[in-house]
Order: structure tokens, then C-alpha cells, then sequence
């Protein structure tokens, strides 16, 4: 190895304390110690924003459903729209739009991304985020604004989860059932119901006989706390308030909740990374000197950066283009082919190490109590968690209302009775358990089977994809005609996931409008196409399973038992979207099915 170890940082002893803080995390029961939010914990998932609105079943036929209206489902809508289809139908299980920002409306709610590319269509809508990391209620009436611009309130229906998904052949379209007793058909189906959308709580002993008030932050209660999502939640003043949890949510809740609760009780398990945020107003003279197009420019540039593709420009600068290489330990993407592979792992453990001992360093800077400041400090590699970027939250430790408890020697908290939470030998007395405790991962939808679907000759998707999905491009399956799916399945991701959905959105109505265009009967891979992206997916895998299995356990390593991520395209999303663009510029002939193959075979047989 050429390169040597600065003085300053010790590998052997970091790569030591690593293990070791691992290592007592590790739970027997890894994923198992999760309970959904559903039967007698469902009461966490009910909608506390918008009252149950009775409404006629529908038995009608639409040309494309989309099921999920978070930004993936707007970007469909919008993007057909744009091809000229007419009859688009919206469904999701919330009152409205807006997906995860329908959803997580907890006090200091915010984009981790710039706003400036995470909110998608702004140019098109009109619209300038007010700060450079806006709120989310901002971004959520963003998300109501693009509704109303592509007209895709016509047809909505809310409140409304999909039953069953099937194949009607002789009418080339889909018989879609719902828990509203829906049965329309619908030409096309796209699904974007979202990886992370489920509420889980820890199954934590006796969770279920607390008696005070409790919720998942993202079903807050103003009923209960007061105030908004800005603060002011005056229900909490004279109140004992517990969160459980200290993901990313939990990093921009507690300084709200600092500031109002008569006391906040912190129960931290593992600490998150806290980076500088450095939010601010958006600058006016700065958006009015912005050309036209600048929003693609500075969307496409960040995916870039991030994707380690050349840029002759850095446009945006913040906690995610710095720490390009150490998320490539996750998030595929190209690396540099200048180094050998050995070589590239010490340089990014190296810079790993210098990364995690500043943002060591920022707590001692912050949190006035030594023995509070330790406790805070993270020990584990950046990407082992979801990084966390916040100028308020190691703050509010500082604040005398507020008290970290941490978890770690008792693998989390320990139990909990009537009136409390108890962890270790002591029993901690609150009013008040919000559950920050985050989601199922990639429990939604098809994928999981929460959403049968029967294909062509009767198949089930999820019988199909028994060995893992099977798609071509991570868009569409053989035998399933018709139903496009959008999200992270076989595709390539990046940290702007919202533009990842835009690009996805893009490609499927480009084939729609296509199939449209040359009167094709279905739209549906070949065997052969799907058999060769798996190929592909398996000769370019990067495999992340070493770095993943020193890791902390978290939802990324599915608490320590194995990769989250599954397979996706290594060469990451701008080599994607490039393969994409050169395959849609193709005849995409191994997807459009002019003709019914059993009437053709018949006809033959005549
Ligand atoms: P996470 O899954 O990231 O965090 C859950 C928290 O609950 C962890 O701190 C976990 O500790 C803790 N926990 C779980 N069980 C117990 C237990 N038994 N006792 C004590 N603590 C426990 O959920 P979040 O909602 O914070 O975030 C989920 C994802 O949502 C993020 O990773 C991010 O992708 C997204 N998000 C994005 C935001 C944005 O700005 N763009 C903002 C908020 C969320 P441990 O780590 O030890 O498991």
C-alpha cells in the first residue's frame, strides 16, 4: 500500500470499536423484534389528517390507473399528461396526494435533499421553493400544486387501497379490485406505492398495555400536541414527553418538541450522524438570475456528482456531494478506475474514518455535558445508517427540559408498563410515547404481495418471482402486459430519489404513448429481454455484503442479517438513464406485442 495512514487517525483501533459497538447491537431476533402497525397496533397507521369520506364503488374503465400518489405516481401523471393520454386515474390509500409528505407532517418536517432538485416540476408549475431545505408542508402542497397544474384531481380516488390486480386477455386490460369495493378495468396499471410507507414500532414488552397517549410521528397528533409542524405544541407544556427513535426523523422532531414539552426524554439506541445543514432562505436575486431549463441542469448535475460521473461544475455543495465515495459503499454508482480495488477501500476507509471523527468531534463542539456528549457520537462507517444533517439537534441536549436516555446496553428500550418506559433497571414515568421508530422497509405493493397480482394464463406475479423479481429495466414483467412499476426494483437509485422517479415516470409514458401510437395490443417484455437485464444486473452487481456485514444493524442491512438494497444497477443512475434514452430511441420492439399470440396461433392453425 502506497499511501500511508495519517497520524491522525488510527484504523486498527477504529475498525475495533466498530466491531465491538456492532457487535452489542446485534439482536438474535434481527428483523423479527418489529411489529406492523395493523391488527391491534393499527391504530398507528389510521389517517389522523383527512376524515373517512363514504363514496360510491366504481365500475368504469380508465386507460392508465396509478396506484400511489406520492411524487412517483404526480411524475406518471404528469408525464402522461404530457403524451397526450387523457384518462388517468390516481389512487392511494391517504386523503390526498403527496405520498410520504401526505404522511410524515411531525413538527420540523424537512427535505434532507436541496429543495431545488428534490421538488420536481418547478419550472413547469411555477414555483421557487421559499428556503433551500423547504418544509414539508411546503413540499406537500408542491405536490398538490402539480396535481392541480396537470389537472389529476378529475380522477382520484383516495382512501383506497387495491385489492387484487387481473389480467382480463380477451379485453387486453386489467379487472382492478378495492377495499372499497371497487371493480373498474383499467388499460394500464402503474404502481409507485413507495419503499419506505408502513409504520412499524419496536415489539417492545408490554407496549400494548401502555395507558397514556402515544403515536408514530408519521401519524402526528395536533389533536393531542397542539401547535403545527412550525412548533408551538402547547397540548405538550405541562407534559413528560418520551421519543423513541433517533433516525433521521427523530433528528428534526426533538428540537421542536425541546421547545415545547415540559420535559423530553430522548431514548436513543444508536446515535445518528449529525452533519452541518446550513439551510437558508432562498436568495431572491439568485432565482430570479436562473435560466430557463436550470432546474434539469441542476437536477441532472447533482445525480451526476453523486453518481461519479465527470462534471465540469459542482452545483450544488453540501453533506451528500462531500461524501461522494463513502456512499458508493451503498449506493452504486462509477468509482474510480484509476485505482485498484484494494486500493480504492483503504483510501475510502480512510476518508470514512476522517469523516466520522469530525462529525465525532461537532458533538464535543455542541453538547455542553461530556457524558452526554458521548453517548451521542456515532461508531460505524458513514453509510451503515441513513447519514443525518441538522443545525438544531445536538442543541436541544443542551436544553435542562431534556434528557438523552440511551438504549444501547439493553439492545434498545426494555419494556414498558402502564405508565412508563423502562430501560435497564430504571423505569422512566411519561405522559406521552411518540414512536420515531421509522418503517417497513420495501413492504408496499407488489413486491410484497400486499397487492396480488395474476398475469397472463392465470400466473401470479409473486409465484413468477419466487427466486427474486424479474423484470426488464426494473419496469415490467414477462406475462404481466400492461403494468409498469415505478420505484427501486432493478433499477438504479441515488439519494434524489424523487428524480429517479422522474426519469422512471418519463420512460413509462414514453412507452405507453408509443405502444399507443402503433396500436400494439400489450405492452410486455420478452423472456428473453427480462433473462437479459438479470444478466446484466448480475455481471455488473457490486456487492456490498462485506461492508454491510460490519455495519451497525439498521434497515439498510436488515438489522445485521443481510443486504436491504437486492439487486440494482451498478453502474448507477446516469449510465442507466443513459441506457434508457438509447433504448427508447430503438424500436422497443422486445416490449410492444402487436398482435394477440394465441389468436395468431389459431389463425395459423385455420
Ligand atoms: P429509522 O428506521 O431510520 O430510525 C428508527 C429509529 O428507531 C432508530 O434510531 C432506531 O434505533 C430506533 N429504534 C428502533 N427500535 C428501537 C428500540 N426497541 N428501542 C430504542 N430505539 C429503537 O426511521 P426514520 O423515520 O428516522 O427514518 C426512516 C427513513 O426515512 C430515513 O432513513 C430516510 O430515508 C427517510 N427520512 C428522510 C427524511 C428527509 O429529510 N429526506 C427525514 C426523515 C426520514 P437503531 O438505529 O438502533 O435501530
Amino acid at each position: 500500500m502506497e499511501e500511508s495512514q495519517p497520524a491522525s487517525i488510527d484504523l486498527g483501533a477504529i475498525r475495533e470499536r466498530y466491531a465491538r459497538e456492532r457487535d452489542r447491537r446485534i439482536r438474535p431476533d434481527g428483523a423479527r423484534q418489529y411489529r406492523s402497525a395493523v391488527g391491534e397496533f393499527g391504530y398507528y397507521a389510521k389517517d389522523p389528517y383527512t376524515p373517512f369520506r363514504e363514496r360510491d364503488p366504481r365500475t368504469d374503465r380508465v386507460e392508465v390507473l396509478v396506484i400511489g400518489a406520492g411524487f412517483g405516481g404526480l411524475l406518471a401523471g404528469a408525464s402522461l399528461r404530457r403524451v397526450g393520454v387523457e384518462s388517468i386515474r390516481l389512487m392511494d390509500e391517504a386523503g390526498d396526494v403527496g405520498g410520504t409528505w401526505y404522511w410524515n407532517r411531525y413538527p420540523g418536517v424537512r427535505c434532507d435533499v436541496e429543495s431545488y432538485v428534490y421538488m420536481p416540476l418547478l419550472e413547469e408549475t411555477g414555483a421557487m421553493p421559499t428556503e433551500r431545505y423547504a418544509k414539508g408542508e411546503e413540499i406537500r402542497r408542491h405536490a398538490v400544486r402539480i396535481a392541480e397544474h396537470y389537472d389529476l384531481y378529475r380522477d382520484t380516488l383516495f382512501q383506497t387501497l387495491s385489492t387484487s390486480l387481473t389480467w382480463d386477455e380477451d379485453a387486453a386490460e386489467w379487472i382492478v379490485e378495492t377495499d372499497r369495493g371497487d371493480r373498474f378495468r383499467a388499460r394500464y396499471v402503474i404502481t409507485s406505492t413507495g419503499t419506505l410507507t408502513q409504520p412499524k414500532l419496536p415489539g417492545i414488552p408490554g407496549v400494548e398495555s401502555f395507558r397514556g397517549h402515544t403515536f408514530h410521528t408519521s401519524r402526528w397528533d395536533y389533536g393531542y400536541t397542539g401547535g403545527t409542524a412550525d412548533g408551538n405544541l402547547t397540548g405538550l407544556t405541562d407534559k413528560r414527553v418520551a421519543v423513541i427513535g433517533t433516525g433521521a426523523t427523530g433528528l428534526q422532531a426533538v428540537p421542536i418538541l425541546a421547545e415545547s414539552a415540559g420535559e423530553l426524554l430522548v431514548f436513543q439506541r444508536t446515535p445518528s450522524t449529525v452533519d452541518v445543514r446550513d439551510n437558508r432562505p432562498t436568495d431572491p436575486a439568485w432565482a430570479a438570475s436562473l435560466k430557463p431549463g436550470w432546474q434539469r441542469e441542476r437536477m441532472e448535475n447533482f445525480l451526476a456528482v453523486l453518481a461519479g460521473e465527470p462534471v465540469d461544475e459542482l452545483l450544488v455543495t453540501d453533506g451528500w456531494t462531500a461524501t461522494v465515495a463513502l456512499q458508493r459503499n451503498i449506493i452504486t454508482g462509477a468509482v474510480d478506475e484509476s485505482l485498484t480495488e484494494e486500493e480504492r477501500a483503504y483510501r475510502d476507509e480512510l476518508d470514512d474514518a476522517a469523516t466520522m471523527n469530525r462529525i465525532r468531534a461537532r458533538v464535543d463542539e455542541i453538547v455542553a455535558d461530556p457524558a452526554t456528549a458521548e453517548a451521542l457520537k456515532p461508531w460505524y462507517r458513514y453509510m451503515c445508517k441513513r447519514p443525518g444533517f441538522s443545525d438544531l439537534y445536538l442543541q436541544a441536549f443542551n436544553h435542562s427540559n431534556v434528557t438523552l436516555v440511551d438504549t444501547s446496553d439493553s439492545q434498545g428500550v426494555t419494556a414498558m408498563t402502564e405508565t412508563s418506559i423502562i430501560v435497564g433497571d430504571t423505569e422512566y414515568e411519561v405522559d406521552c410515547i411518540i414512536f420515531a421508530t421509522g418503517f417497513d422497509a420495501g413492504v408496499s405493493g407488489v413486491v410484497s404481495g400486499t397487492l396480488p397480482v395474476t398475469g397472463r394464463d392465470g400466473r401470479r406475479l409473486l409465484e413468477s418471482w419466487a427466486t427474486g423479481p424479474r423484470t426488464l429495466h426494473g419496469f415490467y414483467s414477462h406475462g404481466f402486459p400492461n403494468l409498469l412499476h415505478l420505484g427501486a426494483v432493478q433499477t438504479a437509485s441515488s439519494v434524489n430519489f424523487v428524480h429517479i422517479l422522474q426519469k422512471q415516470a418519463e420512460h413509462v409514458a414514453a412507452v405507453i404513448a408509443r405502444a399507443e401510437h402503433e396500436g400494439a395490443r400489450r405492452v410486455e417484455p420478452t423472456a428473453e429481454a427480462e433473462e437479459r437485464w438479470l444478466r446484466t444486473l448480475h455481471e455488473t452487481a457490486h456487492d456490498s455484503s462485506a461492508f454491510q456485514a460490519e455495519c451497525t444493524p439498521g434497515y439498510y442491512n436488515a438489522e445485521g442479517t443481510r443486504s436491504f438494497t437486492g439487486l440494482s444497477y451498478s453502474p448507477g443512475p446516469v449510465a442507466f438513464h443513459r441506457l434508457l434514452s438509447k433504448w427508447r430511441a430503438g424500436d422497443m420492439s422486445e416490449v410492444l406485442v402487436h398482435e394477440d399470440a394465441s389468436a395468431r396461433k389459431a389463425e395459423m392453425a385455420s
